[in-house]
């Protein structure tokens, strides 16, 4: 009976993606009382980043077939804004983190 659960970042990325497409239907949705609309609450405030841990970059590498080999590039963190750290947040199940809720 685990209603919220402490988010990954993983998930947050999938709120993103939940969250547009709630956009798209937000007609009869009406705000989530158990978050209060926010999608999820701060429970730490400026903790390490998990996607970066704490360098505020990520290295990315994708394997490019046309030219038979591996690109690498660096890339500031998006989650963190490439501070190396950010809020944690305990996403609201009620709502998925959406902030609504269907009607
Ligand atoms: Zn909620
Ligand atoms: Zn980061």
């Amino acid at each position: 009976m685990k209603k919220k659960v402490l988010a990954c970042l993983v998930v947050l990325t999938m709120v993103g993606i939940v969250g547009s497409d709630a956009a798209f239907s937000a007609a009869k949705q009406v705000k989530c009382s158990d978050c209060k609309g926010k999608g999820g609450t701060v429970i730490a405030k400026n903790v390490i980043c998990t996607w970066c841990q704490g360098a505020g970059k990520k290295t990315l590498s994708a394997t490019d077939k046309m030219a038979k080999g591996t690109l690498k590039s660096t890339e500031k963190c998006t989650y963190c804004s490439g501070k190396g750290k950010s809020d944690q947040i305990e996403m609201c199940y009620t709502c998925m983190g959406t902030g609504k809720v269907d009607k």
